[in-house]
């Protein structure tokens, strides 16, 4: 079989204060009551003119350098025609003809661990329809439709790739290195998910859209989901059709939506309210100016600067208060920061955190490295301190004190040791090596980490003679 062609388009919600076309604001939107953020202009009343937020477009052009695309001198913007209830005046103001930014690219490791770079054709913004809540079951199970219009004209940065990827896990891999730098250039909500269009084709057969998929990993869900259906209608003998369909999550599954409409069905004509935007030099240097220092660049400097792996520099470069944090502890700690850093990726890991979610700050970890540092607490006892601290960094004081070495008495501990295993004890004084080491096992366990192997083993044979 013909490796998948799979391509995305991915809408990123940008963090400006108001929306694309009007002054609603965009604070509160998730929790707000329905239509309550909305304004003749968002709401598409006859008359109302829509004013371009520079904002958005800055944040655009940030975007855009970002990811290596070649800048368009000047833009428009175009009414896509089509008539839904999300979209009141029945049609969406978004860029069609001369779009923001050009064939830019995003390198990633696929599989086999080789770089490939997954094209960009082009960058552009767009406002968001209004929100549709199907109630009373899926799409035409359900009962009835609500239209949410607080949504209606918040602005959105579309990115689409080249059909450059070949399996399910390259897309992931792909939206976590995109959602990495949309972080670092502060373009994008934090809190937000990353929303895509997945389209996807085996064999070279017929092109099938997957619309509005929330979140990365469901994206590579819905692609695996989608090749396995083609798979099965081509072995089956049947074709696969051109069509759009949806992604129910719930479910685990793709449904059809529609007949795949092309783009020239939408009768794209210019939004006459919205004259040619001139990307000034001015503006494009006072975005550029603003950007900040990419992930590839930060990972090039630590590998040169810290002389750390290319593994460890990836995974801290990848999230940038982590990123961050080790840059500040690099300097007060330079031997222990980067070995204590991927501790702390790991304990985030395993709790299903991320750094901010937590209340660890710059000064806490500082101290925890501190203290092992000086020996005051050993390796083992300060990754135990760490599982508590991701937890609650307040109780900072309370975990130093429980697992200080200096709080604990060794040789009664390692009395009570050999006390307990008295086998172990009769097979070391026949020459077994293998009793010492089960022993000093015992006796670092015994004491919650707060005595190491090393201190151990001298107490245990100093007891044993
Ligand atoms: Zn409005």
């Amino acid at each position: 079989m013909v490796e998948p062609k799979i391509g995305l388009e991915v809408h990123v919600q940008l963090n400006t204060s108001t929306k694309l076309f009007c002054p609603c604001p965009l604070a509160g939107l998730a929790a707000a009551e329905p239509n309550s953020l909305t304004c003749p202009t968002c709401l598409g009343h006859p008359g109302s003119k829509p004013v371009l937020n520079r904002m958005a477009v800055e944040k655009g052009i940030r975007i855009a350098l970002a990811l290596g695309c070649a800048l368009q001198e000047s833009m428009y913007f175009s009414r896509k025609t089509y008539f839904y209830p999300d979209m009141s005046k029945n049609f969406q103001i978004t860029q069609y003809e001369i779009p923001l930014g050009k064939d830019g690219g995003l390198e990633i490791t696929d599989a086999q661990g080789r770089k490939k770079t997954i094209r960009i054709t082009r960058i552009h913004i767009e406002e968001d329809p209004a929100k549709l809540v199907h109630a009373g079951g899926h799409l035409e199970s359900a009962t009835h439709v609500l239209a949410d219009y607080n949504r209606s004209g918040v602005p959105l940065c579309e990115i689409v790739t080249a059909p450059d990827f070949q399996t399910p896990k390259e897309t992931r891999v792909f939206l976590q290195k995109l959602r990495s730098i949309l972080d670092y250039i502060g373009v994008f909500d934090v809190g937000a998910a990353i929303k895509a269009d997945a389209n996807v084709s085996i064999d070279g057969g017929s092109r099938v859209e997957i619309k509005n998929v929330t979140g990365f990993v469901e994206v590579e869900k819905a692609l695996a989901d989608e090749i396995m259906r083609q798979k099965w209608l081509a072995d089956d003998g049947k074709p696969v059709e051109r069509e759009t369909r949806a992604w129910v999550a719930e479910k685990r599954t793709t449904l059809p939506l529609r007949k795949k409409e092309s783009e020239e069905d939408y009768g794209y004509i210019f939004e006459p309210d919205l004259t040619r935007i001139n990307l000034a030099v001015a503006l494009v240097n006072k975005a550029a100016k603003g950007m900040p220092e990419l992930p590839h660049q930060k990972f090039e400097r630590y590998r040169r600067e810290y002389g750390i792996n290319s593994e460890l520099a990836a995974s801290i470069v990848t999230d940038l208060d982590v990123a961050l944090l080790f840059e500040q502890l690099v300097r007060s700690q330079p031997k222990l920061a980067a070995s204590w850093i991927n501790i702390l990726k790991k304990t985030l890991y395993f709790n299903g955190l991320e750094l901010r979610q937590t209340k660890l700050s710059v000064d806490t970890f500082s101290k925890l490295l501190e203290l092992v540092g000086k020996g005051r607490v050993t390796s083992r006892g300060g990754e135990l301190m760490l599982r508590e601290l991701v937890l609650d960094a307040s109780r900072f004081d309370e975990l130093a004190a429980k697992y200080s070495k200096s709080e604990i008495d060794i040789g009664k501990l390692a009395e009570e040791v050999l006390k307990d295993n008295k086998k172990a004890v009769a097979d070391y004084k026949t020459g077994s090596r293998k009793a010492l080491q089960f022993l000093v096992g015992e006796l670092v366990k015994k004491s919650g980490g707060r005595v190491d192997a090393r201190s151990a083993s001298k107490e245990l044979e100093k007891e044993l003679g």
